[in-house]
């Protein structure tokens, strides 16, 4: 079994986020240490740690991430210019938090991908 994340108490509200969106999938949430002017975080409410973990059971999930990160793009007025969809994966890939997220990354020009 994972170990929970401090996503897992920002999901079930017990400690302060600020909250975008939230549903029986998943939840929204602004980056605490935003990266651009737009940095929003999208979670599925199940702890799966990184995308190795991944099943067919969470295709739900993953699914509604990506349809609440385009509606929250045109929330934040960002989807005309554009935006940057991001799954860290493990050491390389940079993740810090090992609760799968999708971070929506814009307002500003992003420049090359790959660091
Ligand atoms: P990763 O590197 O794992 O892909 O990204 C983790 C993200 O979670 C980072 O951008 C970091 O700023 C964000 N983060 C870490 N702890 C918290 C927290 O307690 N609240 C919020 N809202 N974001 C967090």
């Amino acid at each position: 079994m994972a170990e929970e994340t401090i996503f897992s108490k920002i999901i079930r509200r017990e400690i302060p986020s600020d909250i975008l969106f939230q549903d029986e999938l998943v939840t929204a949430f602004r980056d605490i240490s935003p990266q651009a002017p737009s940095h929003i975080l999208i979670v599925p409410n199940v702890l799966i740690p990184t995308a190795n973990d991944v099943q067919a059971e969470h295709e739900a999930a993953l699914g509604r991430m990506i349809t609440v990160a385009s509606k929250i793009a045109k929330q934040e007025g960002i989807a005309e210019d554009g935006y940057r969809l991001i799954i860290n994966c493990n050491k390389h890939g940079g993740q810090e938090v090992y609760h799968i997220h999708l971070h929506l990354v814009g307002g500003r020009p992003l420049g090359p991908m790959l660091a």
